[in-house]
């Protein structure tokens, strides 16, 4: 082997090799982020979160009265939220495939703004929250998060026919 090829095999080498810890390290990495994201979400069970109004500190749902619509919108299903909020203004005038935004929502207390209303399928009246509104009472003290994505519990993914079928009993009987 003359010495030119003997270097460039060498240079080959190492370039397989490099590439291959950067792409294990990546792939190692990503799996231990799913992981303490899976471990982060799994800390307290949805039922066990109270969500209080930051600023009146009144209780006003549990973490399982949220649902989570289109992996995107956090919405409350408790039935009698209504009285806990007061609406003013239409926001957007705009439709998406599913859904329509609706009014601003506000404490019905205080005045502080928590989000907006939803119109799912031209049926159901759903108040969207932002997390960064509220306290959560957990069993390990109060907390507070800026973005759904860090709050330590799961949020289930809304089900129309099982709220429907709660809202309006007998209605597909
Ligand atoms: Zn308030």
């Amino acid at each position: 082997m003359e010495p030119w090829e003997f270097q460039m095999k060498v240079r080959l080498f190492l370039m397989v090799i490099f590439s291959l810890s950067v792409s294990t390290i990546r792939s190692l990495t990503r799996q231990l982020k799913e992981q303490l994201k899976i471990k982060k979400k799994g800390r307290f069970s949805a039922a066990s979160i109270q969500l209080s109004r930051r600023g009146c500190f009144v209780l006003v749902a549990l973490g399982n009265d949220i649902k989570v619509i289109e992996n995107a919108h956090h919405v409350n299903i408790k039935p009698d939220f209504e009285r806990y909020y007061k609406t003013n203004g239409q926001t957007l005038l705009k439709t998406f495939e599913d859904w329509e935004p609706g009014r601003v929502i506000s404490c019905a207390a205080c005045g502080r703004q928590w989000g907006m209303e939803m119109v799912y399928k031209e049926i159901a009246l759903l108040p969207i929250l932002a997390i960064e509104n509220f306290a959560m009472e957990t069993p390990e003290g109060r907390k507070l998060a800026k973005k759904w994505k860090d709050v330590e519990f799961t949020v289930e993914e809304f089900n129309f026919t099982t709220y429907c079928n709660n809202k309006f009993p007998g209605m597909f009987d």
